[in-house]
């Protein structure tokens, strides 16, 4: 009675090892597609749980859980997507200002509002972006860009000018008030 019941035990633990192993190999074989669509790395993955310690193969599961890839093929897939809106969002071509529809490159207008999002170039007729001050292809200055930092020097020294014309009648009248300050003690 005792020898079938350690029969039926060990029949019954061979099943579930075996069923075990199916699995394992089963699961594996699924998961690795999911991660990719290199078929020798599909085979390789089956493989490496299939052959190691046949009938329980977990250090097989372990060694490809320590060495599949990372990401899923609809992980990467949704991160790519992220990724391309975060970069239409950063650059100031892709998206119209006002609307918020995607534009391309090469458009002028927005298709969908009429927007201007480009410029164009007096001379070469190049699309140029609103932040620029020049043309990158043959240097012409924008119309409608604001002035580089060349003029400002004059600007400044008109301004240095103008307080140096204020500045001695400030201090006469400052001297003035003091002067008079003196004479009421
Ligand atoms: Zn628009
Ligand atoms: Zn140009």
């Amino acid at each position: 009675m005792s020898e079938e019941l350690a029969v039926l035990a060990v029949v019954v633990g061979g099943i579930w090892a075996l069923l075990l192993w199916i699995s394992i190999v089963v699961w594996v074989y699924r998961d690795i597609r999911e991660r990719t669509r290199d078929s020798s790395l599909q085979i390789l993955s089956a493989f490496v749980v299939l052959v190691f310690f046949p009938g329980f193969n977990l250090p097989g599961l372990a060694l490809y859980l320590m060495l599949r890839p990372r990401e899923s093929l609809e992980e990467a897939y949704a991160r790519s997507l992220e990724e391309e809106a975060l970069l239409r969002e950063l650059g100031d071509e892709g998206t119209c200002p006002s609307c918020r529809k995607l534009i391309e490159k090469e458009f002028q207008f927005c298709p969908s509002c009429q927007t201007q999002v480009k410029d164009q170039c007096a001379k070469c007729e190049r699309l140029l972006s609103f932040s620029w001050v020049a043309c990158p292809t043959c240097g012409t200055a924008r119309p409608g860009a604001a002035p580089p930092a060349a003029p400002s020097p004059t600007q400044t020294a008109t301004g240095i000018e103008a307080q140096g014309d204020q500045e001695p009648l400030q201090t006469t009248a400052a001297t003035q008030e003091v002067e008079a300050a003196r004479s009421q003690h």
